[in-house]
């Protein structure tokens, strides 16, 4: 019987197992750092791509690795100018990114996971079993496809990049750990830790191993309720770490980072609209630097829920500021392609 060895992902490799393949292979350390340049600057899909490495070393890699790289498969633009991506990857599965432009900034979200575990019951992606975990590679190459995106259709490059695509970073540490550092080094896409922010349902353990790693990104939490009977209701993964527990994680974040946490946060009609709500909101808030991003609904397939009325988005602005807590409200974009906040479920 015939076994066919699989050929290896080349991007799996560092630098240095790199420059030591080839060596083993009898060539220089310095053509390690010539293909490695390939894959993670120049953006290469194949080896052939490789122009200034000869014929023979390149037939020489194609039959020990593969590049696996993603393809943007179908690309929607909204008439905000937001884009939409699906992005097949190598095994055929789908995950979904965005572009999204305004005049002074460009910000790419992306996926960290194919679907996800956590069922918060207003989102779409929830809806989508959790297939997998993409790869470090696989986030990176979003992130290059839609700075490519970004030149070509706003004339500048990507300045921020946000994990609020499908999936729940968290429960993929390491490789979007790994992915952001590629991001922000220097043989990657020099990008500042400033410009990128992770999102997530708010795993306390996490958190603190963020902290941990002293990471130096920005961390947005999905918090939509401040009550821990409302916040179960919504985002099930309450009912294992409650409030408390996040809060304790957060103090312990802002201790190690000094860095001020965003709170995302959705108002619905009818169930955290009323003015208990937003005081236990500010309440909240006041026990850990952190700002609040109140975020417009999307609303999905069913209907179940709605975007609570403007009064009562007034309401939670007028009582976090009279708390001095820092509160925006983030408008959606490419709503008319099921781009926005939530609503990335591969629905083509
Ligand atoms: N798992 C991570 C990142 C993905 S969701 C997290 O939960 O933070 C990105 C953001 O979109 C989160 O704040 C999430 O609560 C919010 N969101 C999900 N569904 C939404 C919807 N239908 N409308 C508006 N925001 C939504």
């Amino acid at each position: 019987m015939f076994f066919m060895e699989k050929k290896k992902d080349i991007r799996a490799l560092s630098k240095a197992e790199l420059r030591a393949f080839f060596v083993t292979h009898g060539d220089k350390a310095f053509r390690g750092d010539q293909v490695y340049e390939w894959l993670w600057q120049k953006g290469a899909h194949s080896f052939d791509d490789m122009t200034n490495i000869s014929k023979q070393t390149r037939a020489m890699l194609n039959t020990n690795f593969v590049i696996n790289h993603i393809k943007v498969d179908q690309m929607q633009r909204s008439n905000d100018g937001t884009i939409k991506n699906a992005i097949k990857l190598h095994d055929g599965l789908v995950v979904e990114s965005v572009l999204i432009p305004t005049e002074t900034r460009s910000t790419a979200c992306v996926s960290s996971q194919v679907g996800c575990s956590l069922d918060c019951n207003f989102c779409a992606t929830a809806r989508l079993k959790r297939m997998r975990n993409l790869n470090p590679d696989e986030i990176y190459d979003q992130v290059v496809a839609i700075d490519q995106q970004s030149r070509y259709y706003q004339n500048h490059k990507l300045s921020n990049i946000v994990f609020m695509g499908m999936g729940e970073p968290l429960l993929n540490y390491n490789n979007v750990l790994k992915a952001i550092d590629k991001i922000t080094s220097d043989e990657g896409l020099a990008m500042s830790p400033k410009r990128i922010t992770l999102s997530t349902v708010g795993l306390p353990k996490m958190i603190k191993k963020l902290a941990d790693d002293e990471v130096k990104f920005n961390l947005a939490v999905s918090l939509h309720s401040a009550i821990d009977e409302v916040r179960s209701k919504m985002m099930p993964i309450n009912e294992k770490s409650n409030l408390a527990e996040l809060l304790e994680a957060l103090q312990y974040w802002y201790a190690k980072t000094k860095k001020r946490v965003t709170f995302e946060y959705v108002v619905w009609k009818s169930i955290n609209d009323k003015k208990k709500d937003a005081e236990a909101l500010a309440a909240y808030c006041k026990k850990i630097p952190s700002k609040v991003n109140l975020i417009e609904y999307n609303a999905i397939d069913d209907g179940e829920f709605q975007q609570a009325d403007s009064k009562a988005v007034d309401l939670y602005v007028r009582t976090l500021e009279a708390h001095h807590i820092p509160v925006t409200i983030r408008r959606s974009r490419g709503k008319d392609i099921d781009a926005a906040c939530g609503q990335l479920a591969n629905k083509n």
